[in-house]
């Protein structure tokens, strides 16, 4: 058994929004290269087996749709089950009295990691607390913690670019 490592949910939404070619995509940078996983996930990566890098697209696209099915208001529960089950994670209780996770196949770990990470988020905050960026020419995905749950945009860099965009767009909108 290989234990499942704990992804909390930056570290998940970082991992998607590098690996996913979806949220790439929309950014028109898919092609401009991506980074080892040990750059995106920190020292946690060292404990997972290599997978090769169309593995991790794949795996981030498949946790991509939990963001573009809520971004939606779709139901959630579908792309987080799927998620999980070709990992088939098992739950242990661990000595310090925390659910652990296990996959048989060490392969499987980074992906029950993203499932668990999904599926303690949607379970203890909510599936509306995710979404897609409404950013210029982004789609990556954010899990929202602020306190009012409205959040919109990936980061400051595309609300702020967005502003100025409204800003120009008005300003060209004004009769001379
Ligand atoms: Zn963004």
């Amino acid at each position: 058994m290989a234990t499942v490592p704990r992804l909390d949910i930056t570290a998940v939404v970082d991992f998607v929004n590098h690996y996913s070619v979806r949220a790439r995509r929309a950014a028109h940078d898919e092609d401009k290269g991506y980074r080892a996983l040990d750059e995106v996930l920190g020292p946690v990566a060292q404990d997972l087996p290599p997978l090769a890098v169309g593995k991790l697209h794949a795996l981030a696209d498949d946790a991509y749709e939990v963001f573009v099915r809520s971004e939606h208001g779709e139901d959630v529960t579908a792309a987080v089950n799927d998620l999980l089950a070709p990992a088939g994670p098992t739950p242990r209780l661990g000595t310090d009295g925390q659910i652990a996770w296990e996959v048989t196949d060490g392969r499987a770990a980074l992906r029950a990691a993203l499932g668990v990470g999904l599926l303690d988020w949607v379970h203890v905050r909510g599936e509306d607390r995710l979404g897609l960026c409404q950013g210029v020419r982004c789609a990556d995905a954010f899990a929202d913690s602020s306190p009012a749950g409205r959040k919109k945009f990936c980061s400051a860099g595309c609300l702020n670019r967005h502003k100025v965009a409204e800003h120009r767009r008005r300003a060209a909108a004004r009769p001379a």
